[in-house]
């Protein structure tokens, strides 16, 4: 047996895909002729541009244009006869097809790397994706299609970016297992939004694991069963009968008010990344989102959205909620959300570094167009806005100055926008030491117990060998949630919890014992947490 983090609820029972990362070493191609390597390079080129074009065509209908327009650019990018003749050059000066295209696309990403201009900079990456699949092809290097595995499958690969994720067809998928990540990663939030079981941080999954073989996994304690007997495949199967019975007896608490046994009402939102998630939320029946995770808007793409596209995000999620609270938290990058075109240095300690509100308070432009779209979409719903890993409360100040420079900005040039409370998110043990001062400069707070666990317990949350110590349950965590709790009733503002522990049934009791106000969970989550509050006295 394997053991991992339990990350994304369910038991998966089906037959390992093993999704291995593709080596694109060409040191054993032979050179033969300039015309034969010529015409490789012609087939990879017109093989790249109908795979592409195809891929883009299902975007367009899957996702929308804006995605779709990003590789429409790929292939402008190698119709362009520059490209192509300078690889066609290289090839004649007695080099085979590979070496080709390696260089030439060497050559622009250097080019391009050294300029000022950012959207220049930007298609550096796209050079990058063109050059490792005109590789592939070349070595006949294909990966395993994500989106077309056969049903029952376990996919297994050292981490799930969120493009994977995007490729699941989650009728064939019953389990996800990965060697890094845990229970806040952002494999297992999409993980958990598709309502796939996962396993994270399984050491050396892709290897000790077998491409076809019988595997189980236990998305709630972490453990992966191979080869399983009839025995266990049997009391798997009929866990998971009991795990989809329990969750059609929540159903009872669809649409339901969250209420304790003692009548004391409290609110039970969802956590979501982007606006297509809202159809789960109504359907769970979230009272408000509680933590829009605005980062998922500026992923898996090679440019910032600008504020229209942003406004447009905000805006839709603001009247699909019908005037519930929708909390947007502004940018949170940094940590594990790296997001290539921003452009943000490597660190030796990501967490501790240049993240979230620090990183934006350095780029205001950036900041101010988020906050600009969050204000002219709050004219259609109840919008905040919420500012992460506040540390102190100069970062409250400045962030604020630059909400108001931004109200006057809009108002200058005549636009629409509503005014919006703002609070912060309570994720590290310094905000929580000064929360009795930060509660009387902001609206709101909430507590993100995914960061704070690992700053309080001093613990990196992906990490295999020390994630034992990442408890919330231990005692400091919840001394310093009680705080949280306390300082920001004493001064009449409301709290609550968007961190994973707001779902935890253990913690429940005690949240709702010391006053917090509102749980946001993800939205498979709600019902169960909606019941836990229910049950309490
Ligand atoms: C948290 O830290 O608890 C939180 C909700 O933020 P994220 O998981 O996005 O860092
Ligand atoms: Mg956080």
């Amino acid at each position: 047996m394997l053991k991992g983090i339990g990350a994304s609820q369910g038991y998966g029972i089906g037959k390992a895909v093993i999704i291995s990362d593709i080596s694109t070493d060409y040191s054993n191609v032979k050179y033969t002729d300039a015309e034969a390597e010529k015409s490789r390079l012609q087939a990879a080129v017109n093989t790249f541009i109908s795979e592409t074009n195809a891929l883009a065509e299902s975007l367009k209908t899957n996702a929308g244009s804006k995605e779709s327009e990003i590789l429409e650019g790929h292939i402008a990018m190698l119709r362009d006869p520059f490209m192509l003749s300078q690889m066609q050059e290289s090839i004649d000066s007695g080099v085979i097809a590979e070496k080709a295209v390696d260089t030439v696309c060497n050559m622009f990403i250097d080019i391009f790397s050294a300029t000022d201009d950012e959207l220049t900079r930007q298609r550096v990456s796209d050079i990058r994706d063109i050059k490792d699949s005109l590789l592939k092809t070349l070595l006949g290097a294909d990966g395993v299609d994500i989106s077309s595995v056969e049903e029952n499958s376990v996919l297994i690969a050292k981490d799930f970016t969120p493009s994977m994720t995007s490729k699941i067809n989650k009728k064939n998928v019953n389990a996800i297992i990965t060697e890094v990540g845990g229970v806040t990663s952002h494999s297992a939030i999409l993980a958990r939004a598709m309502g796939i079981p996962a396993v994270l941080s399984v050491i050396d999954a892709t290897e000790k694991i077998k491409d076809g073989a019988a595997v189980i996994a236990d998305g709630f304690n972490g453990d992966i069963i191979l080869n399983p007997n009839e025995e266990q495949i049997a009391e798997y199967n009929k866990k998971q009968s009991e795990y989809i019975a329990e969750k059609e007896n929540l159903k009872a608490y669809m649409g339901k008010e969250s209420i304790t046994q003692s009548g004391i009402k409290k609110a039970v939102y969802a956590n979501i990344g982007k606006p297509e998630d809202i159809q789960n939320v109504i359907q769970n029946s979230a009272e408000g989102i509680g933590l829009f995770r605005t980062e998922f808007l500026f992923m898996d793409r090679n440019s910032e959205p600008t504020e229209e596209e942003q406004f447009e995000a905000y805006s839709t999620v603001a009247k699909a909620m019908n005037n519930k609270e929708v909390i947007i938290r502004t940018l949170d990058i940094g940590g594990d959300k790296d997001i290539p075109y921003l452009k943000i240095e490597k660190e030796e300690n990501p967490f501790l570094g240049h993240r979230a509100i620090r990183y934006c308070l350095d780029n205001p432009l950036l900041f101010k167009s988020q906050i600009k779209a969050i204000l002219r979409a709050a004219v259609y719903g109840n919008i905040k806005i919420m500012l992460p890993l506040i540390t102190a409360l100069d970062e409250v100040r400045k962030a604020k100055e630059l909400i108001e420079e931004c109200k006057t900005d809009l108002k200058n040039a005549g636009t629409n926008y509503a005014d919006t409370p703002v609070g912060i998110m309570i994720e590290t043990p310094a905000a929580v030491m000064i929360s009795d001062i930060l509660a009387k400069e902001v609206d709101f707070f909430s507590i993100g117990t995914n960061d704070l666990t690992g700053y309080i317990m001093a613990v990196d949350r992906g990490n295999a060998k020390v994630c034992s110590l990442y408890d919330t349950l231990q005692t400091p965590v919840l001394r310093a949630i009680e705080t949280t709790i306390k300082n920001a009733k004493a001064n009449g503002i409301a709290v609550g919890m968007c961190g994973e522990a707001a779902t935890d049934t253990a913690l429940i009791p005690s949240l709702v014992k010391w006053g917090l106000d509102e749980f946001s969970v993800s939205p498979g989550n709600i019902l169960l947490t909606r019941k836990t509050i229910c049950n309490c006295p």
